[in-house]
């Protein structure tokens, strides 16, 4: 592990990251962008029976799925988490999530509060991190301003919102995404600092200490 990164190693379970907001409040930009400033950490990319939006790729943004096989998907117990947000069906592969941690790499979920209750419910040691928008009429502002939903389903995502921002206690950490590139640092001190925490860092520890044995 370098100093500057916690640049993970081969041989050592990856930490699962939950990362959770209102719709609107940017947190997808925000996980990229912590995805491509920190080493060995991995965007999840969700299962949805959503249809794409203009600009969304399969496979990239997310895995776009009928509703008929995200259904069969879940009968199967294929999720570690599944919600209906919104009336569309999302949820994580456990398979792909296990994948990426048995690798060594870390692994942020950017999901909503019903399945992050859902995985800390299934025993797995989280990390989770809610990210505020600055106020709820920036909020407003900015789920307007991307202009791609109805009057409707606008209204219904400020309205989840309220009910969604009550739960921020359930989590580890707060950032407020006042602005993203200072945003982004703050997830990333997250990051770095769990990497450092004893719990996570043995791997690193036992080698060092080994070599404080070691008769010279
Ligand atoms: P959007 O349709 O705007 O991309 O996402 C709507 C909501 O679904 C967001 O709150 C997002 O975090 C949540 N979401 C996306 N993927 C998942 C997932 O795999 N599981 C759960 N529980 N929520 C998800």
């Amino acid at each position: 592990m370098s100093s500057e990164t916690g640049r993970r190693g081969p041989g050592r379970r990856g930490l699962l990251f939950i990362v959770s907001a209102p719709s609107g409040t940017g947190k997808t930009t925000l996980v990229e962008r912590l995805v491509e400033t920190v080493p060995d950490l991995v965007k999840s990319r969700s299962y949805t029976s959503r249809p794409a939006r203009a600009g969304e790729r399969d496979g990239l943004d997310y895995n776009f799925i009928t509703r008929d096989r995200f259904e069969a998907m879940a009968a199967v117990g294929e999720f570690l988490e599944h919600a209906d947000v919104f009336g569309n069906l999302y949820g994580t592969r456990a398979a792909d999530t296990e994948a990426i941690l048995a690798g060594g790499r870390d692994v942020v979920l950017v999901i909503d509060v019903q399945g992050a209750r859902q995985v800390r419910r299934g025993g797995l040691a989280t990390v989770a991190v809610f990210v505020l928008p600055p106020s709820f009429a920036v909020l407003e502002r900015r789920l307007r301003g991307r202009s791609q939903d109805a009057e409707a389903v606008i209204r219904r995502r400020l309205e989840t919102a309220r009910e969604e921002v009550a739960a921020f206690t359930e989590y580890d950490y707060l950032v407020v995404n006042d602005e993203l590139d200072a945003c982004v640092d703050r997830l990333r001190g997250i990051v770095l600092a769990e990497r450092a925490r004893l719990c996570s860092a043995e791997q690193v520890i036992a080698p060092i200490l080994e070599s404080f044995h070691r008769k010279t």
